[in-house]
């Protein structure tokens, strides 16, 4: 039978024992164990796999890189499905081997734009309906809009009805450069929303109500969006995420989101719970990453920093998916 006899890193600390690969499982040990530093594999909360084919993006403002009418839209366009599925496939596979199991991902372009990601393990897809026959009929994890301010409302609202209806997630940014789409966002009642970095006045109304809420900082850095009195605010609630946003601009690595994060915010305890928070938000099952202790977490007095700040591909041992991962 197979064990790795370690640490298991968490938010909630560090306990000591045997990870039975078999079982998936790991036992609490009285015993000291340390051969090995294990913890959760990571659940990306907010994807855009299918620009993946576009980077590296151009440095513009948000508006007229990732807008309705923007370079991203264009490209998408003019690019070839069979080659934008190539790209994402590609991300995905090489973050998987990052630790990152799962990608909550915004897929635009209706239904055609599923064929993306159709079957990918790992990837868990948000259709972004054209209409309402689409939303009916499209078989996806959820639906998923990119703001109030660039569809028609009526028809968003129509969506959200039947996501509810079809007991399927719904997702949506607000926030992102201001307040303006926020009300509108509030009263849809999402299952969760992304960004909230430039309205931290209004993060409060989404924490009473148990909405969960995504930050993806390398995004926001890159379009000089950065908020730390949003993040502060985050670090306090138990159902924020991280995501990582566009795959033009960033990698899908959680490793990568969560190096950066930590440089913007000094909680790193948070920073790890909101990397994993996702798996019991949306149900689906974690793995481990068995991490050796030849480099990075060689003579660490802080797992958890180690693991948060530099932790990297060549400190990885093996990583476990569950059998059942979808
Ligand atoms: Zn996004």
């Amino acid at each position: 039978m197979d064990v790795y006899s370690g640490i298991l890193v968490s938010h909630e600390g560090i306990v000591h024992g045997d990870l039975v690969v078999e079982e998936m499982v790991f036992e609490e040990s009285r015993i000291e164990k340390d051969d090995y530093v294990i913890t959760r594999t990571f659940f990306n909360a907010h994807t855009h796999l299918g620009d993946a084919a576009l980077r590296d993006a151009p440095r513009i403002e948000l508006e007229k890189l990732v807008g309705p009418e923007g370079y991203k839209h264009r490209m998408l366009e003019a690019t070839d499905l069979t080659v934008l599925r190539e790209h994402a496939i590609a991300e995905v596979r090489r973050c998987r081997n990052e630790g990152t199991s799962h990608f909550l991902d915004f897929r635009e372009g209706g239904k055609a734009g599923l064929e993306v990601v159709r079957d990918v393990d790992g990837v868990l897809a948000l259709a972004r309906p054209k209409n309402v026959e689409e939303a009916e009929e499209i078989n996806s994890f959820g639906f998923a809009y990119s703001s109030v301010r660039d569809h028609d409302l009526k028809l968003i609202e129509e969506v959200r009805e039947i996501a509810r209806k079809r007991k399927k997630f719904f997702g949506i940014h607000a926030g992102e450069r201001d307040c303006g789409d926020v009300d509108a966002t509030l009263s849809l009642q999402p299952d969760f929303v992304v960004h909230m970095n430039m309205c931290p006045e209004m993060i409060g109304e989404f924490t009473e109500e148990e909405i969960p809420i995504v930050s993806c900082f390398r995004s926001n850095a890159f379009f000089g969006l950065l908020n730390k009195k949003s993040y502060e605010l985050l670090c306090e609630y138990d159902l924020w995420m991280l995501g990582t946003d566009n795959a033009m601009i960033s990698t899908a690595s959680m490793l990568d989101e969560m190096h950066f994060a930590s440089y913007i915010v000094g909680s790193e305890r948070a920073l790890l719970r909101a990397a994993t928070a996702g798996y019991e938000i949306f149900n689906v099952e974690h793995g481990y990453i068995i991490f050796n202790r030849k480099h990075s977490f060689r003579k660490t007095s802080d797992p958890l920093l180690t693991l948060v700040r530099r932790a990297g591909v060549k400190d990885i041992e093996v990583i476990l998916f569950d059998t059942h991962l979808k």
